[in-house]
Formats: structure tokens, C-alpha cells, sequence
């Protein structure tokens, strides 16, 4: 009985000290890994092994950003601590600006799933994927989103992140993806460094221009033309949300074209 009460008083106290657990002997396996020399299925013959002096870890490349179409912050710690989900992120930030931080930057999350950004295919290896609390269909409190900018801007300057690698669910998983929902404040973003934003003042559309060969060029996947369209208004004509390019959206791609190629 007692034996039960202490450790019942013991979850509660610290709910996920099973999951911390289990995590640190995940990282302590895969440090075995890097470790390794010659790696198993490198070279064959042994002797021929020869460590370099000069090397360090890879680092992100990109960051992803989404919303946890989840009803609480508690709801989305609990999914990414539990194997059978087999989701998770780097980073869960709460509606009252608490950020969590779920996994070593270093480390690769489950989160972008199928996805192509450019040639980019194995997104889960290249970034670091930010949760942020939000059902779906509601507009993002200021404090969140200032946290948020507070941990782009280390993240940013850490692993030396190019300004049009800041990007979104949707953006790389057209037709399978709707996050950040369409009140993620992009724009804000971009004024402050991450992601690029357009200023369409006298911009002039060329006759030979092609929609679909902007939207490639600036990363999305267009093989099914009106997902790609629909997630490009998501991220940048975040009032429409229909699935034809028109000559507003024309202006905008020319414009966003020279940022991104
Ligand atoms: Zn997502």
C-alpha cells in the first residue's frame, strides 16, 4: 500500500520521469553509434580505417514550423511521449509562451514526414521542427508568438539557418498538410529575419511568366498543381483561400521568386 502511494505521489510529482528515462538511454545507444568506427556498413576492411583529425556534428539546415491541431499543450506533450504515435518535435511552445524542449537540436524528430522542399526529400534530417499549441482554427496569442520569434532568433544564429529556410508544414507536405493554420502570422516573421515576405510596388509581370515554374522555384512540390497553390496561399495570401493563381498572386510570385532563387 505504501509502496503504491509513494510511487503514485512519485508520478504525479514528475509525470514524465519513465519518458526521461527512456530518452536518455535512446541518446546514450545512438552516441554508441557515433562512436563507432569504421560505421558497420562503411568499410569492409577494417584495417583500411583511418579517423580524420578535422570534424565536428551536422547541423540543421532548416526549421519547420506547424500547428499541433491539438486541444492543450499537455495533450501534445503526452502524444510526443508515447512510442505507439511515433511523432514528436524539437520544440512544443504553449499558448503562454512556455517552451518545451523535447529533443537535442542534433537529434532527428519525427515530424515533416513525406515531404520536398526543392530537392530537399529527407526533411526530418535537415531541420528542427517547432509545435505550437493551437488547435487549428484560432489566431496565435502575442505571447506565444514572442517566444517563438526569441527561439527562432537563437536557433537562427546557432546553426547559421539562411533567411528562406524558415518554412511550414503545408509548405513542404502539399495536399497532405494545412499547418500553420492561415492566422500564423508569416509576414511578422519575415520582418524579423525568418522567411521572406514580398513588396509588389511597380512590379511588372513578364509575358512568358509561369506560375507553376515560380512556386517550384521557390521550393514547392508541384506535382498536384492546386495542393501547391492552396499551400502557398496558406503561407502568403493568407485571405484566400482558393486554388487559382490570379494576377495579384502573379505580382507576389514574381516578386518572391528573385528572394527565394
Ligand atoms: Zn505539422
Amino acid at each position: 500500500m505504501l509502496a503504491i502511494f509513494l510511487i503514485c505521489n512519485r508520478c504525479s510529482q514528475k509525470p514524465y520521469a519513465a519518458t526521461n528515462k527512456s530518452y536518455k538511454k535512446q541518446a546514450k545507444a545512438y552516441g554508441k553509434i557515433l562512436a563507432q568506427y569504421p560505421v558497420q556498413d562503411s568499410v569492409i576492411n577494417g584495417p583500411y580505417w583511418i579517423g580524420t583529425t578535422n570534424f565536428n556534428l551536422r547541423k540543421p539546415n532548416f526549421i519547420i514550423l506547424h500547428h499541433t491541431a491539438q486541444d492543450s499543450c499537455g495533450q501534445t506533450l503526452k502524444t510526443f511521449t508515447i512510442v505507439k504515435t511515433a511523432v514528436s518535435a524539437h520544440y512544443v511552445i504553449c499558448k503562454d509562451g512556455t517552451i518545451h524542449h523535447m529533443l537535442n537540436d542534433y537529434l532527428r524528430a519525427w515530424q515533416a514526414g513525406v515531404s520536398k522542399w526543392g530537392n530537399a526529400t529527407d526533411i526530418n534530417s535537415l531541420s528542427i521542427g517547432i509545435e505550437i499549441d493551437n488547435n487549428g482554427f484560432e489566431p496565435f496569442p502575442e505571447l506565444q508568438i514572442n517566444s517563438l520569434l526569441g527561439l527562432l532568433d537563437r536557433l537562427k544564429k546557432a546553426y547559421n539557418i539562411p533567411v528562406a529556410n524558415f518554412i511550414g508544414h503545408a509548405d513542404i507536405a502539399p495536399g497532405r498538410k494545412v499547418d500553420p493554420n492561415k492566422y500564423f502570422p508569416w509576414q511578422k516573421l519575415a520582418e524579423n529575419g525568418f522567411g521572406y515576405w514580398y513588396d509588389t510596388t511597380g512590379v511588372q509581370i513578364p509575358p512568358d511568366f509561369n506560375a507553376m515554374s515560380a512556386l517550384r522555384i521557390i521550393g514547392y512540390d508541384i506535382k498536384k498543381p492546386e495542393a501547391a497553390i492552396q499551400s502557398f496561399k496558406l503561407h502568403f495570401v493568407q485571405q484566400d483561400s482558393t486554388k487559382i493563381i490570379n494576377e495579384d498572386d502573379k505580382r507576389i510570385l514574381v516578386d518572391l521568386v528573385k528572394k527565394y532563387q
